[in-house]
């Protein structure tokens, strides 16, 4: 641990704090006051967290826990009758969710459902997109892909009967580099974009916070024959989306992370219209994938939706779905324009922070520096430039991150071996909260 004493018990008051504490005095969007703080340990020098692992799992929602009542209480009140009595009645819920998840996102009502949970969702949408043929068989992911995600795909490969090791086809940044550079996919694509029957990136990358350029790519991977669908786990809510226009053939999402949904939080799913008005496409089906109308006839054969919908398989989860309703409304409430405009306030002004605390510390910030190709987030490496992975000390990511939580309150997150991430989120962190997390490391980490 460093020798340095200084952090926000002895620097309270400083001139750099008061223009924190203003700047949350001027902002009209911030809704911190509508989300319920977990407690900090006795040994934190601050009463409130500083919570920056929003990225992660968002905070609850104030709202989220009457709804979940009302709908115990309602299945209480009408058992079997809830179908149609509820409040919300659970036989069309998902279609409660539908336009504040599409303007979420940038798409149509009819291009949009809220269901099941987001790798889930990747496998029901490569069920469909993902059909690999003669000399088109690959797939395009980043090496930095999410585990879940590189598990998925390397999982449809053997499905199809094919060597998930040449299948699968892992975009790496260029050496010494941290970030794809647009430019780099859109060539990749060029060149052996004839091989690749889907391209599946990660619209704003879990790792390095980068926010990848989704209509580029999108047509990019058009021009040569694939199909393009995108993972936007760490994109929805966070970055503003227009996936109608961009083209985009498909993306999920989860609603745990900027959601705000709660842990496991039910899904989502963009399929654009001209798929979703297409019924010769293969899907795979079940009794919420019928039309409405005709679904309790039971009959063998189901008729097929021209939205969303028909991805659907099963009769969704009510008491995950409620929490979601709630995140939903607050999002359609506050608006995606108003929250990004925030975001790039608070993330410039974390990065202006850390720009000072990083000049003389063995600390690299490998999110891009261009506003427009980033999100919510900034990531650390911990431990002094490229390859100082677990350089130990002081500088080690989990011992750092350990300390901010216990000694600071600021909680960030470690992704091992030597990043943290840091995300200020623009429906409820503060100014001060990003003032707090540069004396923090500023005092955690000492000069080398
Ligand atoms: C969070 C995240 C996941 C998690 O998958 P679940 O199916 O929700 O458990 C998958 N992929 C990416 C890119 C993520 O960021």
């Amino acid at each position: 641990m460093s020798e340095r004493t200084a952090g926000p018990a002895t620097r309270t008051g400083g001139p750099g704090e008061q223009e924190a504490l203003d700047a949350d005095a001027r902002d009209t969007t911030c809704r911190r006051a509508e989300f319920l703080l977990p407690p900090l340990p006795a040994s934190a020098r601050h009463p409130e967290v500083a919570y920056f692992a929003g990225n992660s799992l968002g905070l609850q929602p104030r709202a989220v826990r009457a709804a979940v009542l009302a709908e115990l209480d309602d299945w209480a009140l009408h058992a079997v009758e809830g179908h149609h009595r509820a409040t919300h009645p659970w036989l069309p819920y998902h279609a409660e969710l539908r336009e504040d998840a599409a303007t979420l996102v940038g798409a149509a009502p009819e291009e949009t459902v809220v269901m099941n949970s987001l790798t889930v969702n990747l496998h029901l949408m490569m069920a469909t997109f993902y059909r690999p043929e003669g000399e088109r068989t690959r797939i395009l992911i980043e090496d930095h892909a999410f585990s879940s995600d590189s598990y998925a795909v390397r999982s449809q490969a053997v499905h199809h009967g094919l060597d998930p090791d040449e299948t699968v086809v892992r975009l790496r940044p260029r050496p010494g580099e941290d970030c794809l550079r647009t430019e780099d996919v859109v060539g990749h694509l060029a060149r052996e974009g004839h091989r690749v029957a889907l391209v599946l990136l990660g619209g704003v990358n879990y790792l390095t916070g980068e926010f990848l350029d989704i209509p580029a790519i999108t047509a990019a991977g058009h021009a040569a024959g694939c199909r393009v669908g995108w993972d936007l786990a760490h994109a929805v809510g966070n970055v503003p989306l227009a996936l109608h226009d961009w083209d985009v053939d498909f993306a999920a999402w989860c609603s745990y992370k900027y959601l705000n949904a709660g842990p496991g939080a039910v899904a989502g799913c963009f399929v654009h219209r001209r798929h979703v008005t297409d019924p010769d496409l293969p899907r795979l089906a079940g009794w919420w994938s019928t039309e409405q109308a005709t679904r309790f006839e039971m009959r063998p054969e189901l008729v097929p939706v021209p939205t969303a919908d028909a991805w659907q398989i099963s009769n969704p989860p009510i008491l995950a779905m409620a929490p979601v309703r709630v995140s939903l409304r607050m999002f359609a409430e506050t608006g995606m324009a108003r929250l990004r405009e925030r975001s790039l306030a608070l993330t410039g002004y974390l990065e202006r922070l850390l720009t000072e605390v990083i000049r003389d510390r063995p600390l690299e910030i490998v999110t891009p520096a261009d506003p427009a190709r980033r999100g919510a987030q900034l990531s650390l490496r911990v431990g002094g430039g490229r390859g100082g992975a677990g350089s130990g000390g002081d500088a080690d990511a989990a011992g750092l991150a350990d300390r901010l939580h216990r000694v600071h309150g600021v909680l960030a997150d470690v992704r091992r071996p030597d990043v943290i991430r840091l995300a200020p989120v623009p429906m409820y962190s503060t100014f001060h909260d990003c003032w707090r997390a540069a004396e923090a490391l500023a005092a955690e980490v000492s000069p080398s």
